[in-house]
C-alpha cells in the first residue's frame, strides 16, 4: 500500500482517481480548496484510508505523514473556469506546481503532473505526438491555461533534471464521465444537458472541428500506469477515435433519444480545429489503450450521473 497525495482530488478527474486508488487499497490524501470542485464528488467515500484537506496550493503547504506518490491535478480546467479565473489559473500552474513539486522532493515521492493536450494549441501536426512542440497563442484568452500548463511542464522537468525529483507528465486529452459539471462549458456536458432538457444542441462554427473523447475509467487507468512506470518524459493519454463536433451532437441525440434540433453558434477565440492523440508511446511503454467506445461511455455517464446532475439541478 502506498500513500498517494491527489491535488484537485474533489474535482471531476481527481475524485475518480481517488476512488480507484482506494479500490486498489492505497491511502489517499486529497488536497482541494473546492475552487471548481465539490464535496459532492467525494461525499460517498467512507474509507478510513481517505482524508480531504481544504488547502489552497498557491500558498506553501505541508503534509504531516510520509507520501510516496503525488498526483498533481489541481487547476481550473474548463474554459468557463479559466476565463473567469485567469490569474488564479496562472498561479496554480506556477506557485501551486512549485509548492507541490517541493513537497514531492521533501518526501522523495514520485510526482505526476496532469498536463493537457492544450499545450499543443491549435496544432499544425495531426495526430499530436509528444515530440510536437505546439502552436499556442500566448496572449489570447486561452493563453492563461495553455501557458500555465506549459510552464508547469518546464518546472517539472527542471525539478527532475536539477533537483533529482522522480517526475512524470501526462498530457490528458478531452475526458468525460460522471461528475462532469452541467454548466462547465465543455462539449459533452453541454450537449447532454441540452438534449435531456429537449433544448437545441449548440455546435460552435460549422461543427467540422474534431475532438477525441476518453472515458474517465480509461483515463484513470492510464494515470496510475504512468505513475507506476519509470517514465520521466510526457505521455499522451486520450482516446484516438476522432469525431467532428457535429457527429458528437448527432451521437448525443441518438444515445439520449432526444428530438432536439442542432443550432450553430460563433467559434470561440483560438478554438483548435483538430485534436487527436497519437498514443503509440502509451501503448508501447504502459501497454495502455482505451477500452470504452464513445456511445458506451455516454450511456455510462448518463446512468451514473443521473438526470438531475446532468441537467445541473443538483448542488454539485
Ligand atoms: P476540475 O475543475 O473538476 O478539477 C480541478 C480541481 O482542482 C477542483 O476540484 C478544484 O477545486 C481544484 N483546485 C483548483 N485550484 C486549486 C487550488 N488553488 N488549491 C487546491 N485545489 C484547487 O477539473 P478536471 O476536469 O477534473 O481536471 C483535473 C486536471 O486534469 C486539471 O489539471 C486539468 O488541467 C487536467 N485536464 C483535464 C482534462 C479533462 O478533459 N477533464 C483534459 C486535459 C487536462
Amino acid at each position: 500500500m502506498a500513500t498517494c497525495l491527489v491535488t484537485g482530488g474533489a474535482g471531476f478527474l481527481g475524485s475518480h482517481l481517488c476512488d480507484e486508488l482506494l479500490r486498489r487499497e492505497h491511502r489517499v490524501i486529497c488536497v482541494d480548496n473546492l475552487e471548481t470542485g465539490s464535496l459532492v464528488n467525494i461525499e460517498h467515500i467512507r474509507s478510513p484510508s481517505f482524508v480531504h484537506l481544504n488547502v489552497d496550493i498557491t500558498e506553501p503547504y505541508f503534509i504531516d505523514e510520509q507520501v510516496e506518490v503525488v498526483f498533481h491535478l489541481a487547476s481550473p480546467a474548463s474554459p468557463i473556469d479559466y476565463l473567469r479565473l485567469p490569474l488564479h489559473t496562472l498561479k496554480v500552474g506556477s506557485y501551486g506546481t512549485h509548492h507541490t513539486l517541493g513537497l514531492a522532493k521533501a518526501h522523495r515521492a514520485r510526482f505526476l503532473l496532469a498536463s493537457t493536450s492544450e499545450i499543443y494549441g491549435d496544432p499544425q501536426e495531426h495526430p499530436q505526438r509528444e515530440s510536437y512542440w505546439g502552436h499556442v497563442n500566448p496572449i489570447g484568452p486561452r493563453g492563461v491555461y495553455d501557458e500555465a500548463k506549459r510552464y508547469a511542464e518546464a518546472l517539472t522537468m527542471a525539478y527532475h533534471r536539477q533537483q533529482g525529483v522522480d517526475t512524470t507528465i501526462v498530457r490528458i486529452f478531452n475526458t468525460y464521465g460522471s461528475r462532469m459539471r452541467a454548466h462547465d462549458g465543455r462539449a459533452i456536458p453541454t450537449l447532454l444537458r441540452q438534449a435531456l432538457a429537449d433544448r437545441p444542441l449548440t455546435v460552435f462554427g460549422d461543427g467540422s472541428q474534431t475532438r477525441s473523447f476518453c472515458y474517465v475509467s480509461d483515463l484513470v487507468r492510464g494515470l496510475i500506469a504512468l505513475a507506476e512506470s519509470g517514465q520521466h518524459e510526457p505521455v499522451n493519454i486520450g482516446n484516438p477515435d476522432e469525431f467532428t463536433l457535429l457527429e458528437l451532437a448527432e451521437i448525443v441525440l441518438e444515445v439520449t433519444g432526444s428530438s432536439s434540433k442542432i443550432v450553430h453558434a460563433p467559434l470561440p477565440t483560438d478554438d483548435p480545429k483538430q485534436r487527436k492523440p497519437d498514443i503509440t508511446l502509451a501503448k508501447e511503454l504502459l501497454g495502455w489503450e482505451p477500452e470504452v467506445a464513445l456511445r458506451d461511455g455516454l450511456r455510462l455517464a448518463i446512468e451514473q450521473s443521473g438526470r438531475a446532475r446532468l441537467l445541473g439541478d443538483d448542488l454539485g
